[in-house]
């Protein structure tokens, strides 16, 4: 395979601001991701990650700076705006699934309405995405009665099902109980092995170890350091990264 090295981003984030009041939440934020990267995103609470990750999906306003997905910036509002977003798969702690919807229909609901795919093949290829992450035979159940990881690796499904450029997660196993989380991280570790590209925050330190090309450190706004996880977890650079792993063990 060859590599091509001037490719652009698949995701650019450039000179991002943003201010929640007086309280600047995005400073001045820098993030290139290329095409089949994992990087994980680790930081103190409040830090701004989700703010990051929902800017990146335009869930969020920005007030300067520019994001752009596979070189396209995302539109406003509208239609192309939905469109644009489905090239991010999203998926957050709370698993937002539709509580009345079967988790067939959850997983075909975005393609037959964002991308008018029928409803045969929205049905096949949802199938085939449930089956892939483990929970093909609870498709015609409501999500209540299945576990969070079940849930969880549903909103997956969901999310690969509008075939996205990249995937988003954030903190999808911090609301699971311990012995779900990783059915739902084994999930990431395969998406990653196949070569999505994946943007993750997470605290999970064992992920960002097995999959992740690049660690990316926040605290207060800031992207404070990145690099390799061996490099990050070994011999991190900043004071407040230090105390960040001094205090996850
Ligand atoms: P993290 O995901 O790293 O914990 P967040 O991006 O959720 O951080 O939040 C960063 C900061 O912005 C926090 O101080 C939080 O209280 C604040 N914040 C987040 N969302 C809002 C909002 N909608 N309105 C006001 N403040 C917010
Ligand atoms: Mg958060």
């Amino acid at each position: 395979m060859t590599t091509d090295t001037s490719a652009s981003p698949l995701v650019s984030v450039k000179g991002v601001n943003k201010h929640y009041g007086q309280l600047h939440v995005l400073q001045d934020i820098n993030l290139d991701v290329n095409k089949g990267e994992v990087v994980v995103i680790i930081g103190p609470s409040g830090s701004g990650k989700s703010t990051l990750c929902r800017a990146i999906n335009r869930l969020e306003t920005i007030e300067s700076g520019e994001i752009t997905i596979d070189g396209k910036k995302l539109p406003e509002e509208g239609k192309e705006l939905a469109k644009l977003r489905a090239d991010v798969g999203m998926v957050f702690q709370s698993f937002n699934l539709f509580a009345h919807k079967t988790i067939l229909e959850n997983v075909t609901l975005g393609p037959i309405k964002v991308k008018g795919v029928d409803k045969g093949t929205a049905e096949r290829e949802a199938m085939a995405l449930l089956e892939r992450v483990g929970v093909a035979h609870q498709a015609p159940k409501l999500p209540a009665q299945l576990s969070g990881g079940q849930q969880q690796r549903v909103a997956i499904a969901r999310a690969l099902a509008m075939k996205p450029k990249v995937m988003l997660f954030d903190e999808p196993t911090s609301a699971l109980d311990p012995e779900m989380i990783n059915e739902v991280l084994d999930v990431m570790v395969q998406l990653a092995k196949e070569g999505m590209t994946m943007i993750v925050v997470t605290h999970e330190m064992g992920f960002a170890r097995k999959a992740a090309d690049r660690v990316v450190f926040m605290a207060d706004g800031q992207i404070v350091e990145q690099a390799k996880p061996e490099e990050f977890f070994t011999n991190p650079q900043s004071s407040r990264a230090k105390d960040f792993l001094s205090k996850l063990l």
